[in-house]
């Protein structure tokens, strides 16, 4: 416990690991990236301990009917799915690298971009399949991880289960590994819009985390802020029942002009300021008089069970969203392999890029995948940062791949002695990303791949049926 009380970084980093290649790791949730890390401690060899504080795995598309009480979203429900929601992505590029999401006879909903219960049947699959469900420890919360002066972590965990079936009782418990890797999410913590004179607006505000289906917006006018895909979505659930529905987007003048099937739906630059009398003005000068606004404003990165390890001295800081130091998105320098942290990256395709991380954590702790010093990460990481800066990009984009993310895919497969992404998952992806913007209506059901694409995805993907 002493030690436990005083051990710094510099020690922890310079204690060796224990000359053997099976670690005991502690995988913080079990979503998609805590199932596929579960998954590749397994194949290299490791002892995975899945904590999950929901009754069910697949993170993200449990769907709940409940939203927060907070219509603003604070209040600790993961959820953030709507009813109506269907996968952005096609369901060839979107599963994991060799457990194809294909429809089969068990499927729920067999279309090529389905509905959010067929992403969860997948995912109870994939844990089915690898084993993976007697790993999990399920209404189990992680509520404090630190680092144990012999290298090691203890992991405090709050379990309604250890207190006895129909409690409420939770009762803390610790136990100690030899590594965590964090798979926590990152949609569960909303982000708000700054407006000025917002406190005197007299309507209602939402966040798209509290939102699950239209009807309480039942002929109003409502302001949609935000028009990333669930923008995109929400927007158009909503025309379906609302007098009016205005979207601020922040986007050049061309995709102001994007048409949209309904005759209720209009685009206009971000807004400027909110008055008393219940009107809006955007920053083109125009104003609407509105019921509600819905917040589709993202999400923030948020670990508060890490907190802040020996009087300040953390694992990991978030500022505007950059989680800090990370070498990679993946490893913080400092503590590389003992902690890493699966899943941070966004506008790539999620289930990939997790396991190609996962692959990543998995052989570097057994030893077989070799990490650069502590401060050649460090150097990486600080390198990235001035990049970022030269070219204008806010913090906030610290983890998007963005443009980069084929070339991210690609170091990863290289580091873990991986058979090489398929091009035809690519195409497919980027066809669809271009899609969603210009026929935001119809690109779930009309698409013009090349078949002979298709085809050849099909058949790849045959080889794991
Ligand atoms: P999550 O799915 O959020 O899982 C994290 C898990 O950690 C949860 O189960 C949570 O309960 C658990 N947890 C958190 N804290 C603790 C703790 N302290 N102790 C124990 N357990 C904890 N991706 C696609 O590929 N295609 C799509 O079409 C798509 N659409 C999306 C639509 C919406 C509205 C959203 C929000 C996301 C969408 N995504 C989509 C991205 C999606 O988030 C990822 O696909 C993926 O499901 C994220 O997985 P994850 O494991 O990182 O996080």
């Amino acid at each position: 416990k002493a030690s436990h009380a005083t051990a710094r970084t510099g020690d922890f980093a310079r204690a060796p690991l224990p000359p053997m290649p099976s670690r005991r790791v502690a995988v913080i949730g079990a979503g998609a990236a805590g199932l596929v890390a579960a998954r590749e401690l397994l194949r290299e060899g490791h002892a995975p301990v899945v904590f999950e504080r929901a009754a069910g795995v697949g993170g993200t598309w449990l769907y709940d009917d409940e939203a927060s009480a907070d219509p603003l979203g604070a209040g600790g429900v993961h959820g953030s799915l709507y009813a109506s929601l269907r996968t952005n992505l096609p369901r060839e590029s979107m599963g994991f690298l060799d457990f194809p999401f294909v429809a089969d006879e068990d499927s729920v909903d067999p279309r090529r971009f389905p509905g959010h219960q067929e992403v969860l049947r997948y995912l109870q699959a994939f844990a089915r399949r690898f084993d993976l469900l007697g790993l999990v420890r399920l209404e189990t919360e992680v509520v404090s991880v630190r680092r144990g002066g012999d290298a090691s972590w203890s992991v405090s965990y709050c379990s309604r289960k250890l207190a006895g079936a129909g409690s409420d009782l939770e009762e803390e418990q610790s136990e100690v590994f030899d590594a965590v890797v964090v798979c926590n999410g990152h949609f569960a913590e909303p982000r708000l819009a700054n407006i000025a004179g917002i406190d005197g607006w007299p309507g209602k505000q939402l966040h798209s985390h509290s939102y699950r289906v239209p009807d309480q917006f039942r002929g109003q006018v409502v302001i949609i802020i935000g028009y990333n895909p669930s923008g995109m979505d929400i927007s158009r659930d909503i025309a379906g029942v609302a007098k009016e529905v205005h979207v601020a987007i922040r986007a050049a003048p061309a995709e102001m002009e994007s048409t949209t099937a309904h005759a209720n739906l209009w685009l206009h630059p971000m807004i400027h300021r909110a008055e008393e009398d219940g009107s809006m003005v955007f920053q083109d000068g125009s104003r609407v008089r509105a019921d509600a606004i819905v917040h589709c404003t993202g999400y923030k990165y948020s670990f508060p069970f890490l907190g802040d390890d020996d009087g300040g001295d953390s694992v990991i800081t978030v500022d505007d969203n950059r989680v800090d130091p990370l070498y990679k998105h993946v490893f913080p320098p400092r503590l590389a392999p003992r902690i890493s942290f699966i899943g941070l990256p966004f506008k790539a395709i999620p289930f990939l890029v997790f396991q190609l991380q996962s692959s990543w954590v998995a052989g570097v702790l057994s030893g077989r995948i070799e990490l650069p010093s502590p401060e050649e990460m460090m150097q990486d990481v600080a390198a990235f940062y001035t990049d970022m800066e030269a070219r204008g990009r806010p913090k906030r984009f610290t983890h998007d791949l963005g443009a980069g993310t084929f070339e991210y895919e690609d170091w990863l497969v290289e580091r873990c002695g991986l058979e090489s992404i398929e091009e035809w998952r690519r195409v497919i992806y980027v066809a669809a990303r271009g899609r969603i913007r210009d026929r935001p209506e119809s690109y779930r059901d009309e698409w013009d791949d090349d078949a002979q694409l298709l085809e050849q995805a099909h058949r790849d993907l045959g080889k794991y049926l």
